[in-house]
């Protein structure tokens, strides 16, 4: 519901700057050929939807969007089918889940956490650690060419997103205050984004 009522007003925001400038451009120009008005008006209208886009993030989910192209693709119909709401909403549209939510914050068997999007393994137990933050901490990634870390300045803040490098899940952040752990890193990780594989 907030999503929707959202992306209401981003695309009315849209309407409203794209009627606006129209009408500034013309102004502006009336002695000008048509079609170098149409042009101008339709660089600033895609301008106004990058920029409500952008500021879209501080009222809800960000829909920042990632350009990268991943090795698995599939139709966001078929994320949806396959992840159910939650997962698809914090997976593919960067959502978080609430703290203190997921049945892997506070679970501590052996095994390999795997990407729920496409099962890439990620992360493993033993850097599993209670941060106390509500969310399922690691101080490492299984290897570097697992997850891919993108610099991420919505809500007001900047940080850097990590999301799985085979499908381009959005996964969490990583912070430097994973105090006391080997690395001094803190990857912050929603539950949902995660499969388990128990260790043999
Ligand atoms: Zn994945």
């Amino acid at each position: 519901m907030v999503n929707q009522k959202v992306t209401k007003e981003i695309h009315a925001g849209c309407e409203l700057t794209t009627f606006v400038k129209h009408f500034c451009l013309i102004d502006m120009m009336q002695f000008k050929p048509w079609a170098i008005t149409a042009i101008i008006a339709i660089v600033g209208v895609q301008w106004a939807c990058v920029s409500h886009e952008a500021g879209a993030g501080y009222s809800g989910d960000t829909t920042r969007k990632d350009t990268m192209t991943y090795k698995i693709q599939k139709t966001e119909e078929e994320w949806k089918q396959l992840l159910g709401d939650e997962s698809y909403r914090v997976l593919r549209l960067k959502g978080t889940e609430r703290p203190f939510t997921s049945e892997f914050e506070t679970h501590w068997e052996a095994g390999t956490y795997v990407c729920k999007g496409c099962g890439q393994e990620l992360f493993t137990s033993d850097t599993k650690f209670d941060a106390g933050c509500g969310w399922p901490s690691f101080y490492q990634a299984m290897d570097k060419t697992k997850v891919k870390e993108i610099l991420d300045n919505s809500h007001g803040m900047q940080r850097v997103e990590v999301v799985c490098s085979a499908c381009g899940g959005h996964l969490g952040h990583v912070f430097n205050d994973g105090y006391g752990q080997p690395t001094g890193l803190r990857y912050c990780i929603n539950g949902v984004s995660l499969g388990f594989r128990k260790k043999p």
